[in-house]
């Protein structure tokens, strides 16, 4: 579903990205493990392209993705992406939040005020109904917890009916509670749907408890690629 070779990523004469190949398979949840610094979030970006790669390419769905509108395009319908803030609109629904999904990847702000039509409203409440929230439609998103935002985060990404997801460190603004729930709305959403998660983490039991496969990155390379079992303490 995404194959990258030779992925590097130069910002001035620092190297954030030295060098990586991955691929990832349909319907994987794959976790991208590493501290901070370590080029994790620069990986992400690059594979829809918010991100500029100094060199290698990047297969998605079997396309080589390309700076040219077409590519992008049809890179950002097709990859949806979580982050560690939410990036929800504090002022709109809940509801209204993950029809945002629906619009494609940068909906300017006179489009969140659109009427939706009614089979896009049907999905939205669907992607709620998946991360149990859809009592909280019709509230305003500024008063849901930490853990129901990046809920909507995911439902939202969800509404995108993406092929692929990019989770850049969901959970780490939440408590250990609340990020196992918020990483299990994900997985399973995932394995339903079969919609391949890379998730990037930088705690190594989330990565133990949730990642079917695990890459760990560490100053833009992979130093460790294995099962939640290979991992040991010192990656
Ligand atoms: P991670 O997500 O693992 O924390 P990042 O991909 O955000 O890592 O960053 C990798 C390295 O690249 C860091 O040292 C960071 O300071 C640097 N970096 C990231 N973005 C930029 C940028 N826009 N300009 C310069 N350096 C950057
Ligand atoms: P943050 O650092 O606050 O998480 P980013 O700088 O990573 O935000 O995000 C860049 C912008 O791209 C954000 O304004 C975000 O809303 C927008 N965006 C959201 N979804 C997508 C997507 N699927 N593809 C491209 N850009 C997106």
């Amino acid at each position: 579903m995404i194959k990258i070779r030779g992925l590097t990523k130069r910002y001035g004469d620092f190297d954030a990205l030295k060098g990586i190949d991955l691929d990832v398979a349909p319907g994987e949840f794959l976790v991208v493990l590493g501290p901070s610094g370590a080029g994790k979030s620069t990986l992400l970006r690059c594979i829809n392209r918010l991100c500029e790669p100094t060199q290698g390419d990047i297969h998605v769905d079997g396309q080589r993705v390309t700076a040219e509108r077409a590519s992008l395009r049809r890179a950002r319908r097709q990859v949806a992406m979580i982050f560690q803030h939410y990036n929800v609109v504090p002022r709109l629904s809940v509801l209204k939040n993950v029809l945002t999904g629906r619009l494609g990847a940068m909906p300017s702000v006179a489009s969140w005020l659109q009427v939706f039509p009614r089979r896009d409203i049907e999905i939205a409440r669907e992607c709620l109904r998946r991360v149990e929230l859809e009592e909280k439609a019709e509230l305003r998103t500024d008063t849901l917890s930490g853990g129901q935002k990046q809920r909507v985060g995911i439902a939202r990404a969800l509404a995108q009916q993406p092929k692929i997801i990019l989770a850049d460190e969901p959970v780490a603004s939440l408590d250990p509670k609340t990020s196992r729930t918020v990483l299990q709305y994900l997985k399973q959403a995932s394995r339903e749907l079969g919609i391949s998660v890379v998730c990037n983490l930088h705690q190594i039991e989330y990565a133990r408890e949730f990642g079917e496969r695990i890459v760990g990155v560490s100053g833009g390379r992979i130093v460790f690629e294995g099962g939640p079992d290979q991992l040991t303490d010192e990656v």
